[in-house]
């Protein structure tokens, strides 16, 4: 065995203050040796990108030791570089000046930045944009560049923060592919690569262990070593069998309804986030399950029917067991009466019956209080940030208020003016 990279010992993190304060990471005991490739799944808001942000230093834990080769970690970790979901290119800067960024603190000629570069580009394989604007590219090929940025600082040890949930199914699946290649190979120097991903099949497919986490509070609750040979093949049965295990350790675990429902913002206790997804997303989930006849349908299987990528079907899942559309147990899906009826029913029926449970979601029923409690029944985006911002980082809490917007409006609750940014009580 490989000496550990990463040590994570009794690590804790505490968010919010007084009533509000909740625990979002317990206990974590966690090491990642020299050559592993590890995944990190679990449930959204179950702490996966707060422990990265604690592994590579980004973040103090409130309690516990970090330690890296075997040193307690002081500060940000420089052999450590995270990759995120949105791409983080800076649009007034070209491929290569976004690549060179990495190096700007670095010691060396300009000339050398440029060469390091440049290989970096072509690893990736997107030579020949090295002069494109990141508005040029196509989304996999700016988060190719978003991994030329990461590897041309020739990190230890390369941290991906759902780096493929924001793509398109084709370009996510190259770039696994191609990403893979490189670890594989041993083109890339990094010695430990650490995934995180709500999506099971990704981790199936890429990783050597699975780290399995469960939220409220945001806890290991298993780890299964993957010793399936590469290139994985998603239709084998062990793959398969693979991704059950995992969906029944995550499924079946039952919570207290304020829980499963979240609280209201300013609420004590956590509030949930809704599911980033189309309206149209939830009706063809329903549709597809009556296909089935009404059976339970396995979770993973209907993500490959529908030829959408898990991510998706996992989300549009989501959101309908929030909406009481749906059933989940042990990684199954089957259709509620409720959601039968909603498949089945006219336009305005379906949005009658949207309605009337959407208003049951705390977070939506927080936001058509507030409305129905202002002077003029409107709300602007930057005051709902402002409230939103103290439930969730920035970047999701712009992500909910569009979320509550585009379900505010099918429900007919909302108005948005996009022209003063105000969201008006229907
Ligand atoms: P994941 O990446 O698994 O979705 P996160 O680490 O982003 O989970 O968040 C875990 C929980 O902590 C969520 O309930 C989230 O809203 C909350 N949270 C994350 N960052 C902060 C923060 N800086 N302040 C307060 N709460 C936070
Ligand atoms: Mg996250």
């Amino acid at each position: 065995m490989k000496a550990p990279l990463v040590q994570l010992k009794k690590i804790n993190q505490v968010y919010g203050k007084g009533e509000k304060q909740f625990p979002a990471l317990k206990h974590i005991d966690l090491q990642i040796r020299e050559g592993e490739f590890v995944a990190l799944v679990g449930p959204s808001g179950c702490g996966k990108s707060t422990l990265l942000r604690i592994i590579t230093g980004l973040q103090k834990a409130s309690s516990g030791v970090v330690n890296y080769k075997g040193a307690p970690l002081k500060g940000v970790n420089k052999e450590a570089t995270i990759v995120f979901q949105t791409f983080g290119l800076f649009p007034w800067f070209n491929v290569i000046e976004n690549v060179e960024l990495a190096l700007a603190d670095r010691d060396m000629p300009a000339k050398m930045k440029t060469a390091r570069a440049t290989e970096a580009i072509d690893r990736v394989g997107l030579d020949g944009y090295e002069m494109a604007y990141p508005r040029e590219l196509s989304g996999g090929m700016r988060q190719k560049t978003g991994f030329a940025r990461a590897i041309v600082a020739e990190p230890e040890l390369l941290c991906l923060d759902e780096p493929f949930s924001a793509l398109d199914v084709m370009s996510a699946e190259s770039l696994r592919g191609e990403l893979l290649e490189l670890w594989s190979e041993g083109k890339l120097p990094t010695k430990a690569i650490l995934l995180v991903t709500h999506n099971i099949e990704e981790a199936v497919f890429m990783a050597d262990r699975i780290v399995v986490m469960d939220k409220n509070p945001g806890r290991v609750i298993h780890e299964l070593m993957v010793g399936l040979p590469h290139p994985r093949n998603r239709k084998h049965a062990e793959f398969q069998l693979m991704v059950d295990q995992v969906y029944s350790l995550l499924a079946g675990q039952t919570q207290p309804e304020y829980l499963e429902y979240g609280t209201a913002p300013g609420e004590p206790g956590i509030t949930r986030k809704l599911p980033d997804v189309p309206i149209a997303n939830i009706a063809s989930l329903l549709e597809g399950l009556i296909e089935h006849n009404n059976k339970d349908v396995d979770l993973y299987k209907l993500a490959d029917e529908f030829g959408h990528d898990s991510d998706s079907v996992l989300m549009a899942t989501e959101a309908c067991e929030l909406l009481g559309f749906v059933d989940v147990k042990q990684g199954d899906v089957s259709i509620t009466p409720l959601g039968q009826t909603y498949a089945e029913a006219s336009i305005t029926a379906r949005k009658e019956i949207f309605a009337a449970r959407v208003k049951r979601i705390p977070i939506f029923s927080w936001l058509i209080n507030l409305l129905s409690s202002s002077d003029e029944r409107k709300i602007e985006r930057p005051v709902l940030l402002a409230a939103l911002e103290l439930e969730f980082h920035p970047e999701e809490a712009e992500i909910q208020i569009d979320v509550l917007i585009n379900w505010g409006r099918y429900a007919e609750e909302f108005v948005y003016d996009d022209t003063n940014e105000t969201i008006y009580l229907e």
